[in-house]
């Protein structure tokens, strides 16, 4: 190695990003923004061409509205659709159809991964700190002590990246995986399936149709544009390479509905998993997305849960390389992200085997509980119908203070509209910003939080925002420079009571770091210093 090295070009970065798939340009845009210096690395020449995910979730459409790509990329999705599950009779004995909006984008929708993989990496070269190197591929990766060096294989010559910390975003066969020595853990989910894409439907049916069928199960999702897919249930000893032939594919469409003769794009056999990786990180070198976790693809959440981990390691590595606080900020990683991605990972297993039941009467019995349930008890139908099944954005452990029995620590916090004095209505993310925030919630909250100052604390500049609940007007004082609203959805529920206030430390990520109940604007000091304790503890 040493002869070849002296004759490569040499680069420099505070991070390096190997992969350029959704998790490693998502990663990219946040630390972009942060004024961190990143270098990201793809082996191919562009992003994604054929389709593979197809369900982006509100958590990840907020996501991208704090890259400020949200319009851009709503543009290309079907937003706000259900899911039906039948019998193989053809009855629906279950419908999920959420209808909140907590996050500020509807639970559900759907999209196409090609055009979100390339409006992201368009959108990249707003950045002048982030250098892309596709048609590198990653060969070869030395940590020490002060940093880790990525040898790259151009076409050009081998190019060298020296860079202060890594972030393997290299999907399911992760090379970055085996260089800090982790192993992949969980169960291999020996299910095969055959994926076939259509370039345009004849099904008039806007919702994702599940047909729980043992002799057969089978699902056919929307697309935005009018495209459609369905995914097939192969079984044991079915020959994959005929599985994936046109003329099987064709039967399978002709007995599932009424796409026979429609166009199809693509057919692929996919085993799926239901693995994560046994530990995350070295000191230097983290892993994201696919490369830390493989989910089977029933609740539609592989790509969703490699954006949420995105999220949370970007400012996170922005605050330690630029010194605003420790290299222990980074271990809370693996501490809050990999039990929700397991969560998620359990969820899509269990959906798996409401949708593939192995015999008629499994089938009978699940379909009939489901049936009796939705009938006589309305709770459990809106269980399912509204998805509260789907595991909440929450961390019990980690960057999050103890907030005495509230729960609210450690939860995303639902994002408001906000109606300002003048009646402008503003979404609670674009004024919160793309790091820290203080929000107070409550009748008192214009006051309240104009009383604090985390100035002191180090973590750049933090926008102060006061929300007053929905059937409260705002206080006619104008508190210089904070930003007040009014609830207008009633988003924040429970914490605008009417007799106290809330004060809450927002993390860039939009998870409550800290919560208090304050009674009036003095015992804000005691809030300041439990903000300056979470944040001191990480050295
Ligand atoms: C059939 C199917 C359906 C799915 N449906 C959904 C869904 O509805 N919703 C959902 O959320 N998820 C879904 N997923 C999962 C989703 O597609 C993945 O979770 C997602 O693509 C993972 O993103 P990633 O960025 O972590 O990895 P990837 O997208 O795999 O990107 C990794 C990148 O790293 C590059 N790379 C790897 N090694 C190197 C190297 N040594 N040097 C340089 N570059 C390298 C690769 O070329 C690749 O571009 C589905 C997956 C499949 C297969």
């Amino acid at each position: 190695m040493s002869s070849g090295m002296s004759a490569a070009k040499t680069l420099t970065c505070d991070v390096a990003i190997v992969g350029s798939g959704p998790t490693g340009m998502t990663l990219a845009h946040l630390l972009g923004q942060s004024g961190v210096n990143v270098i990201l690395i793809e082996r191919n020449a562009t992003t994604v061409t054929q389709p593979r995910a197809v369900s982006i979730d509100d958590e990840a459409l907020r996501t991208m509205q704090a890259l400020g790509l949200d319009r851009d990329i709503i543009a290309d999705v079907m937003l706000d659709y259900g899911s039906n599950y039948f019998t193989p009779q053809g009855i629906c004995f279950a419908k999920v159809e959420p209808t909140t909006r907590e996050y500020g984008f509807p639970r559900r929708n759907a999209f196409t991964q090609p055009k979100l993989e390339a409006t992201l990496r368009a959108n990249l070269a707003r950045y002048a700190n982030v250098m892309q190197l596709f048609e590198h591929e990653c060969e070869s990766v030395t940590e020490n002590e002060s940093g880790v060096l990525l040898r790259l294989r151009h076409a050009s010559g081998d190019v060298l990246v020296e860079a202060d910390y890594v972030v393997g975003a290299d999907g399911a066969r992760s090379a970055l995986r085996k260089v800090i020595g982790a192993n992949l853990v969980g169960s291999t989910y020996n299910q095969k399936w055959v994926i076939v894409d259509l370039a345009s439907t004849k099904e008039r049916m806007r919702q994702t149709r599940v047909m729980c069928d043992p002799k057969r199960p089978f699902i056919t999702l929307p697309g935005p544009g009018g495209i459609r897919r369905y995914e097939f249930m192969l079984h044991e000893g079915e020959d994959e390479e005929r599985a994936a032939s046109p003329e099987f594919v064709r039967e399978l469409l002709a007995a599932a509905g009424p796409d026979a003769d429609s166009p199809v794009v693509r057919r692929q056999v996919y085993t799926f998993h239901a693995r994560k990786a046994d530990r995350w990180n070295s000191k230097r070198i983290y892993l994201a997305g696919d490369a830390a976790h493989l989910s089977p693809p029933f609740a539609g959440q592989g790509m969703n849960s490699g954006l949420r981990d995105a999220h949370n390691l970007a400012w996170k590595l922005a605050a330690v390389v630029k010194g605003q606080m420790g290299a222990g900020l980074l271990a809370t990683y693996q501490r809050e992200r990999e039990p929700h991605a397991w969560a998620l990972i359990e969820l899509a297993m269990n959906m798996g085997r409401i949708m593939m039941p192995t015999s008629e009467r499994q089938a009978w019995l699940v379909q009939s509980a489901f049936r009796l349930a939705a009938r006589f008890v309305p709770p459990v139908h809106a269980y399912f119908a509204q998805m509260k099944y789907k595991p909440k954005p929450f961390y019990a452990d980690g960057f999050i203070a103890d907030d005495a029995g509230l729960k609210i620590s450690g939860r995303m916090l639902p994002q408001a509209t906000l109606e300002t004095h003048d009646r402008t209505r503003l979404r609670f993310d674009d004024v919160a910003g793309s790091g820290f925030a203080i929000v107070a919630i409550g009748v008192d909250a214009q006051a309240l939080v104009a009383s604090v100052d985390v100035s002191s604390l180090g973590l750049g500049a933090v926008p102060r925002i006061a929300i007053v609940p929905q059937k409260i007007n705002l206080e006619p004082t104008m508190h210089e420079g904070i930003v007040a609203g009014r609830d207008l959805d009633n988003h924040m529920g429970e914490m605008a009571t009417r007799t106290k206030n809330m004060l809450i430390l927002l993390r860039p990520d939009r998870y409550v770091a800290l919560a208090m109940r304050v009674e009036q604007a003095q015992t804000a000091g005691t809030f300041v210093e439990m903000a300056r304790g979470l944040v001191s503890r990480m050295k």
